[in-house]
C-alpha cells in the first residue's frame, strides 16, 4: 500500500508487489484496493515453479522461495561449500561480521565475481522470473514493485534481469508490466502498515 500510494506504484491503479529478501513476499492492489484474499492472497513466494522441485522452508517442494529466497540460497550454498565448492561468500560474512548471508554480502559477492554467488543469483532470477510471470499472468497487473532486502540491494541491473528471465514466460509478451524498484527502501513495510491502519480509523 505504502509504494502504492507514495512510492514506485503511483502511476499505477494495479500491481503485484514482490518482496526479494530472506523469503519472497508478496502484495497485490487491483482498482487502488489491496486484495488479500480470504487473508493468504499474495503468497507469491509458494508458487510452484518446479513440480517435486527443491525443499521450500514452508515444507512443500518446488516453491519460488526454496530458489529465491535468501533463506534457502544460503543454505544451498553452505551445502555446495560444505561439499568442497570455492566461493567468498562465508569469507565475506566473517569479514563484515555478520551472522549470515545478508544481502550485502551476496552483492559483495557478485562484485568478486564468484562462480557460487553467480550461480545461485542465476537461479535465484529463472525461478522469480517463472514465478512471477505466471503470476502477472493471472492478473495482468500494470506494474511489478520490487522490494525486499535483495531486490534493493541488486537494484536496477538485477531488476532488467528479471525483466527479461521473465519474458519467455508471459503470456501477453506484447506488452509486459512495468518493472519498478520500490521508492520507500526497508520503511515501505511500516508506512504501509500506518496507511492501513488509518485506513481502518478513518474509512476513505
Ligand atoms: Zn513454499
Amino acid at each position: 500500500m505504502a509504494e502504492f500510494h507514495l512510492g514506485a506504484g503511483q502511476p499505477h491503479s494495479s500491481l503485484l508487489g514482490v518482496f526479494w529478501g530472506t523469503g519472497v513476499g508478496g502484495g497485490i492492489v487491483l482498482d487502488g484496493k489491496p486484495w488479500t484474499g480470504r487473508g493468504a492472497a499474495a503468497e507469491i513466494g509458494h508458487v510452484v515453479v518446479e513440480i517435486g522441485g527443491a525443499k521450500c522452508p514452508c515444507g512443500r517442494r518446488g516453491c519460488m522461495e526454496a530458489y529465491a529466497g535468501r533463506g534457502a540460497m544460503e543454505a544451498r550454498a553452505r551445502k555446495l561449500a560444505d561439499e568442497g565448492r570455492k566461493t567468498v561468500l562465508f569469507k565475506i560474512m566473517e569479514e563484515r561480521n555478520r551472522p549470515r548471508l545478508t544481502s550485502g554480502v551476496w552483492k559483495r559477492a557478485l562484485e568478486r565475481d564468484d562462480d557460487l554467488a553467480h550461480e545461485l543469483i542465476d537461479r535465484a532470477l529463472r525461478a522469480l522470473g517463472a514465478g512471477v510471470a505466471s503470476a502477472v499472468n493471472v492478473l495482468d497487473a500494470e506494474a511489478v514493485v520490487i522490494g525486499g532486502g535483495l531486490g534493493l540491494k541488486l537494484g536496477e541491473p538485477y531488476a532488467e534481469r528479471l525483466r527479461t528471465a521473465m519474458m519467455p514466460h508471459l503470456f501477453a509478451s506484447a506488452r509486459p508490466p512495468a518493472i519498478r524498484l520500490a521508492a520507500l527502501g526497508d520503511l515501505g513495510g511500516a508506512i504501509g502498515a500506518a496507511l492501513l491502519a488509518s485506513r481502518t480509523l478513518t474509512p476513505v
